[in-house]
């Protein structure tokens, strides 16, 4: 309906005034992909989605660009990772935006990590170890059964925040969690041959999907947190996977696949490139596709390794 139509229909009957929210759908800023697809399944035709990062944009760096502040400015609610992934530009966005009901600690504002139990959380802190990930490790999408824990308070929130569509949200809180584990189960089913393979991560990316399939990290290129390895330290590496041999070396879509391919060319392993997230590659179109994409990947993998 047009303004001038609506506003007649108000002066017509004060009711249907009183119907029209003040703006049709909740607006979400979402920082990654795999949160921007979630709040997406979980508020359909209720929810107005824009993503900060693609794919194929590493999350722990990016510009705060005049573009995003704008939709930051705008947003109802902000759905994050959290646990520092985002520290070194969220926090400049968000003061950029001049938004109070965005800042942390407010509603609005919705951090994913809290909600799910962390590995890798440091006991003793030394920022000069490189991007330590002092709060734990933050890439927590990696793990299906995350998502299903991060869904779960989500949709309380959305419930929380648009309390006139909470019955909808809850409706579609359940059909969805409903389908994910059925999903989940499929997925654990087909990748439980992997359990136990030694594998070789380029960044400390991929621990919560180990940990869910038992897969066995025998090795990082990285020498530290999200510094590019030198071919002297890929060397190192190498020597090491002589005691500890890897059957396949994995990497995110959005990193430089140089260092894994290096592996792969005097390792003989296998470079695997896993989406990461949703649009990680032609296959991740959503968070079902992510992980069928990601299982299919794996096995295709260990069946070359063999
Ligand atoms: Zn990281």
């Amino acid at each position: 309906m047009n303004p001038v139509k609506a506003f007649a229909l108000c002066l017509f009957t004060f009711t249907a005034c009183l119907s029209v929210p003040a703006h049709a759908a909740l607006r979400v800023l979402a920082c990654e992909p795999e949160w921007g697809a979630l709040v997406q399944e979980l508020g359909g035709p209720l929810v107005d989605v824009s993503v900060a990062t693609t794919a194929l944009q590493d999350p722990h760096q990016i510009q705060a660009r005049p573009s995003l502040i704008a939709r930051a400015r705008n947003a109802d609610l902000l759905v994050c990772t959290g646990a520092e992934l985002e520290v070194g530009w969220l926090p400049v966005l968000l003061q950029q935006s001049g938004n109070a009901r965005l800042q942390a600690g407010q509603p609005a504002h919705f951090l994913a990590a809290d909600v799910v139990p962390k590995l890798d959380v440091p006991t003793q802190l030394d920022r000069s170890q490189g991007d330590v990930h002092a709060a734990g490790n933050p890439h927590i999408q990696t793990d299906p059964r995350n998502i299903a824990l991060v869904a779960a308070a989500l949709g309380a929130r959305l419930q929380q925040l648009d309390a006139a569509n909470a019955a909808a949200y809850r409706t579609r809180l359940q059909d969805f969690q409903q389908r994910w584990q059925q999903a989940v189960q499929r997925w654990s089913a087909q990748a439980a041959p992997l359990k136990g393979t030694a594998v070789a991560s380029q960044h400390k990316a991929f621990g919560y999907l180990y940990q869910w399939l038992g897969l066995v990290e025998v090795a990082v290129l990285e020498p530290k947190p999200g510094v590019e390895p030198s071919v002297a330290h890929l060397q190192q590496v190498l020597a090491s996977l002589k005691a500890k041999p890897a059957r396949m070396v994995l990497y995110a879509a959005y990193q430089d696949p140089r260092p894994s391919n290096w592996l792969q060319q005097n390792a003989g392993v296998p470079a695997v490139k896993l989406p990461f997230t949703v649009g990680g590659s032609d296959r991740a179109k959503d968070l079902f596709g992510l992980f069928d994409d990601t299982v299919e990947r794996l096995l295709g993998a260990a069946a070359a390794a063999k």
